[in-house]
Parts: C-alpha cells; structure tokens; sequence
C-alpha cells in the first residue's frame, strides 16, 4: 500500500522536460486535470443514450484534452499547459451548462481558474488582475445567459446528484490542493528567508576567524552602551597579545591563528555573557564590561591574563605560552566612543612600555 502511494506521488510529482519550470504549478495542474476525468466520463455517460452526437462528440474530445494536457505536463512548458487547459475549460463550462444544465455546478470551475491563476508565477500581477476581472465578467455573462438552464437532455435525479456532487468535490478537492502545494511553500520560503538573514547577520558582525564580534559590531555596540542615558556602568579594556610577532615568525601563520583562537575561547570561558568580547585588530581585543567599576574589572582581567599565561602551546617537540598586556578605562558619561577607546590604548601602550604582560587602570 506504502509503495502504491509513493508510485502515485512520484507520478504526479515527477520533473518535466524542461528545466526550471514551475514544479508546484505543474503538480497542481497534474492533479486538477486527473480529477476532471470522472466529471467527463460522467458527462459522456448522461450524452450516450440522448443520441445528441454533436454534444457528445465535444464531451468526448474534452476527456481527449484534459488527458493530452496532462500527458504535455511531462512533455512541455507549464505555459502551454496552462494555456490549453484554460481556453478548454472557458469553452467546456458554458457548453457544459447548456447541454446539462445549471444544476451540474460546472460554473463552480471559475473559482479554481481563478485560484490557480494567481498561483502561477509565471504572469505578472496586473496580468493576473485582468484575467480576474475578465473571469468575473465572464461568470456575470454566462449566470445573465444560462441561470436556470435545465439543460437539452433529461438525466436521472442519480446521475444529476452524482454530476453535481463530482463538481463540488473537484472544485473543493482543487482548491484544497492549490493551497496546500503553495501555501507549504511560501512558509517554508519565508522560513529559510528568516534563518538566511538571521545567518547573514551573525555572518556580518562575526569575526570569522575567532567568532568573536567583529571590530563594525563592537563599535556599534560601544555606542549602545555608552551613553549617558544608558544607565549601567562600563568598562572597556583594550587587550593585545605581547610579542606575537615572534610566534608567527618561529612557529608560522597558522600557529599564530591557533594562538589568536584559543585567546579567544579563553575569553569567552571567563567572561561567559558578562562581557562583549571584539576583535578590534589583528591581535588586538576589546573587551567591553557592564555593570562594574575599573576595579572590579581589573580583578577579573587579572584572572583572564593569568589564564592565557598558564596556556602551553605544543609543536612537535616544541612549546611556548604568550602573555598579554591590557589597558582598561572606565566611561565617564560624558566621553565619546573614540576617546574612550584611545584613553585604553593609550594605558595599553604604557603597560607594553614598563615591560608587558600587566594589566594597566
Ligand atoms: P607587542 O608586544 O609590542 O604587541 O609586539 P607584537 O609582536 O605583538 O606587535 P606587532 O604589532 O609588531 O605585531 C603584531 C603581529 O600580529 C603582526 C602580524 O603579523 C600579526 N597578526 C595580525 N593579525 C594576525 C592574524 O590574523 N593571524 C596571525 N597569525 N597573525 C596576525
Ligand atoms: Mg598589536
Ligand atoms: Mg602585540
């Protein structure tokens, strides 16, 4: 039963020929198609015995149209699809009501050409918008000329409730599909629309290297926070890495990179969510607190450059440790954002001046 069904699916829902062509639509028009084949049957079932042979001539070749323009949808474009079946269905509604009459509820088919007008992407709105106004044009000349035809041929009460029952459960069966196959897929394009620029975001202000903020996103994020209307105290620290040159020039560039990563992850290990963290420069980090004076500041960047001190970086045979020197600044509720950056890089380039690896307030 699970293989049948999954035969069927794959029937309906397989590739056309032609490349980039309108999958969900083509699907739509797949299904609708095959459900307009027992309305057919029945139609030429009710014409066979009332000898109308041109009537039934038209119904016959409807059911011939309505399968080619299913087969074409694995042959050729969704356009020439939609076309054909379109003009066909125009044609066969109003013949439909006239030969059958009124009561077979073929004028419920406007709505779904209506429906999956709108569903396919191919044309654009205001084409959409014509066709929809000539739809409803169309529906207001065919319910002024056909309103309460009964018909040119007597049917059975049966075959009218089965007729008219086909028709609503195929224009309702249609509508249900079209906005299964499209709704889905636009939630579904919004969705990874979302998580696209939610990636694109984090992609922006993230470092890649470290994964830190990247310099754009910690500038920003200074500015948030220092104002004086902001509230909380702040504290930034300007970390750089002593002698680095060396390590890139004993050990190569990639250590460096291993260097500057684990830095990284060292900070993110002490500060957790109680800082926001920069790569400013190359080797360069800012550091940027809330919630402390430059006191209570220093005593938790002691804590991260003892850290770092304490790392072992091994190369083959080979090992060494870095230290680093910070300048730290309190925001005094009045600077700008530069200043406050310059006056840590000021206090960090004394640190590195009385001989490094200190932490300088
Ligand atoms: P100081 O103690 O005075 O800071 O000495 P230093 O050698 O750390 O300072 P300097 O500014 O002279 O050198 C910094 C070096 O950092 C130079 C550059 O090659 C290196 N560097 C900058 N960005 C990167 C990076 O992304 N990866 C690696 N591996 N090295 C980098
Ligand atoms: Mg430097
Ligand atoms: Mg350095």
């Amino acid at each position: 039963m699970g293989k049948l069904i999954e035969k069927i699916v794959a029937f309906f829902t397989k590739e056309t020929e032609f490349k980039n062509d309108l999958s969900r639509t083509i699907v739509a028009y797949r299904i609708i198609l095959s459900l307009m084949l027992p309305y057919c049957i029945m139609q030429i079932v009710c014409f066979v015995p009332s000898g109308e042979k041109g009537f039934l001539t038209f119904f016959i070749a409807s059911l011939g149209v309505y399968i080619a323009a299913f087969a074409l949808t694995y042959k050729r474009s969704a356009l020439e699809v939609i076309i054909l079946s379109n003009v066909w269905w125009l044609v066969w509604i109003p013949v439909s009501i006239y030969s059958m009459g009124w009561k077979i509820n073929a004028q419920l088919f406007i709505v779904v050409l209506l429906i999956l007008a709108f569903f396919s992407a191919y044309k654009k709105y205001i084409i959409k918008l014509c066709y929809a106004v000539l739809l409803l044009i169309y529906g207001m000349c065919m319910t002024f000329a056909l309103n309460g035809s009964v018909g040119i041929i007597e049917t059975s009460t049966a075959a009218d409730a089965v007729i008219s029952i086909l028709g609503y459960i195929i224009t309702f069966s249609s509508i249900t599909i079209i906005s299964i196959l499209f709704s889905n897929s636009s939630v579904e394009a919004e969705g990874r629309l979302v998580e696209y620029n939610i990636q694109l975001e984090n992609e922006a202000n993230t470092d890649a290297l470290t994964g830190l903020y990247n310099r754009r996103k910690g500038r920003d994020h200074l500015s948030a926070v220092c104002r004086p209307d902001y509230g909380r105290r702040v504290v930034v620290a300007m970390l750089d890495i002593d002698f680095f040159k060396k390590v890139n020039d004993s050990y190569g560039h990639d250590v460096g990179d291993e260097v500057l990563k684990k830095i990284a992850t060292t900070m993110r290990e002490t500060f957790n969510k109680d800082a926001s963290m920069v790569r400013w420069g190359g080797e360069e980090f800012l550091i940027i607190m809330e919630d402390c004076n430059g006191d209570e500041a220093c005593a938790q960047l002691m804590v991260l450059a003892n850290k770092i001190r304490n790392l072992v970086f091994k190369i083959g045979d080979r090992s060494f440790s870095v230290t680093v020197t910070i300048g730290v600044e309190e925001y005094d509720y009045s600077s700008d954002v530069d200043t406050l950056v310059k006056r840590a890089d000021e206090k960090l380039y004394q640190g590195k001046n009385s001989g490094r690896d200190r932490v300088v307030f």
